[in-house]
């Protein structure tokens, strides 16, 4: 194969051209313009949710939801280790105190750790978690690669405890639980038909480069009622209360997105549905290629659920397999083929270094384990097979 496979890059087969030179010849660029708003509607119209607000980020999003959320200096909030920084930052924003809890097989939220946490760690007084003196005001729940995480359990005991639940869906537009009727095999999960970041009190998505769909950088935030949302947005535009005359009753952010951004985004949501079901194909493309395969498990997705399979995971044997992950990545490169090793823990990255964790074993475990293999939604079948046969042949020579 002599052509580069990348890990994930963005798809602009649609009207993405079409609609960014209609943006720029309209000569609305900035944070107003018809585009954000036709966004906004597709976004809510796709996820079965009332109100959607653009912003500048999934950062930005996670930053207004904890906002929102009334996180202050000195409250805890319950955050996954495993995954990406972006997720935890904001917490740091607030000067509030993230713990770090465990991750299930899923890569997210370990329901049981949590309720552990919070009846043996913390005291309940009716109204408000604490743990020591700090109140548990809020969690982030990652739904990892697109993988839905647990969110029956989650929500079972972030209501039992007063937690608002904020998800972080940025890895997952477009994976929801199976509906009842599309549960033929499956539980009917209470939250049937819902979709990752519609079930918390916050949903956050990203629109930056790599992920399902881009506007290059972007993002949108969710709430369970409109009005929320709409604050949400107030918030994103530096809280301007008046359209002429300046008047602010709170803290704004500049988290509005752009025209353009959003511009691309009604683009990719037109085909956001043809990207999961290229994502889904290529999925089964490759688990079937590396079935029964000893040396390396691709991870399956949470049954019960439809994934939009953002990214795929080959977990490697580690008591056969003993070279450095970096070694396995630059080999591969050689080879014309980009993977990643999932994230370095981030209760071990220097501004968290003295951050509370809770009986971390699994993203410890996993962080040693896991490799990204390439995933766009371009990649052909022949490239697959070519992945698979190279990584395969080379783990096999290495052990
Ligand atoms: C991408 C990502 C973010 C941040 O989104 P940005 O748009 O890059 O700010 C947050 N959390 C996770 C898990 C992500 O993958």
């Amino acid at each position: 194969m002599n052509k580069y496979i990348p890990l994930s890059i963005p798809n602009f087969e649609g009207n993405e051209k079409k609609y960014v030179d209609d943006a720029i010849e309209q000569g609305w660029v900035s944070t107003g313009g018809a585009y954000i708003t036709r966004l906004e509607k597709d976004m809510a119209a796709f996820l079965h949710t009332e109100n959607v607000a653009a912003c500048q980020s999934g950062t930005s999003a996670i930053h207004l939801s904890l906002v929102e959320a009334g996180v202050k200096p000195g409250d805890v909030v319950l955050v996954p280790p495993l995954t990406f920084i972006a997720a935890v930052n904001p917490v740091k924003y607030q000067f509030a105190t993230p713990v770090f809890i465990d991750c299930d097989d899923s890569f997210c939220m370990d329901p049981d750790k949590l309720k552990e946490f919070c009846e043996e760690e913390c005291t309940f007084n009716g109204t408000e978690l604490k743990y020591k003196n700090q109140t548990v005001k809020a969690l982030v729940v990652v739904h990892v690669f697109g993988n839905m995480a647990d969110m029956e359990s989650i929500m079972t005991t972030a209501k039992k405890y007063n937690i608002k639940v904020i998800e972080d869906a940025t890895e997952a537009l477009g994976t929801r639980y199976l509906t009842a009727e599309e549960a033929v095999n499956d539980q009917i999960s209470t939250y049937a038909g819902k979709y990752a970041g519609t079930i918390g009190d916050y949903g956050a998505f990203s629109f930056n480069g790599n992920k399902i769909i881009t506007t290059g950088g972007g993002g949108a935030v969710t709430a369970n009622n409109s009005k929320t949302v709409d604050h949400l947005r107030y918030l994103s535009t530096q809280a301007k209360d008046d359209p002429h005359y300046y008047i602010h009753h709170e803290v704004g952010y500049n988290y509005r997105m752009t025209n353009l951004q959003a511009a691309l985004g009604v683009a990719q949501m037109e085909e956001l549905p043809e990207f999961i079901r290229r994502k889904q194909r290529n999925y089964e493309l490759y688990k079937e290629l590396f079935k029964d395969f000893e040396l390396a498990e691709l991870i399956p997705f949470r049954s019960g659920t439809e994934s939009n399979k953002w990214f795929y995971s080959l977990k490697l044997d580690r008591s056969r397999i003993k070279v450095p992950m970096r070694d396995i990545i630059t080999y591969l490169d050689t080879k014309g083929i980009q993977t990643r090793a999932i994230w370095g823990l981030i209760n071990e990255q220097k501004p968290y270094l003295n951050e509370v964790t809770y009986k971390l074993e699994k993203a410890p475990y996993y962080a040693e384990r896991i490799l990204n293999i390439p995933s766009s939604t371009q990649i052909t079948e022949e490239e697959i097979q070519y992945v698979a046969k190279t990584i395969k042949e080379y783990l096999k020579d290495i052990t």
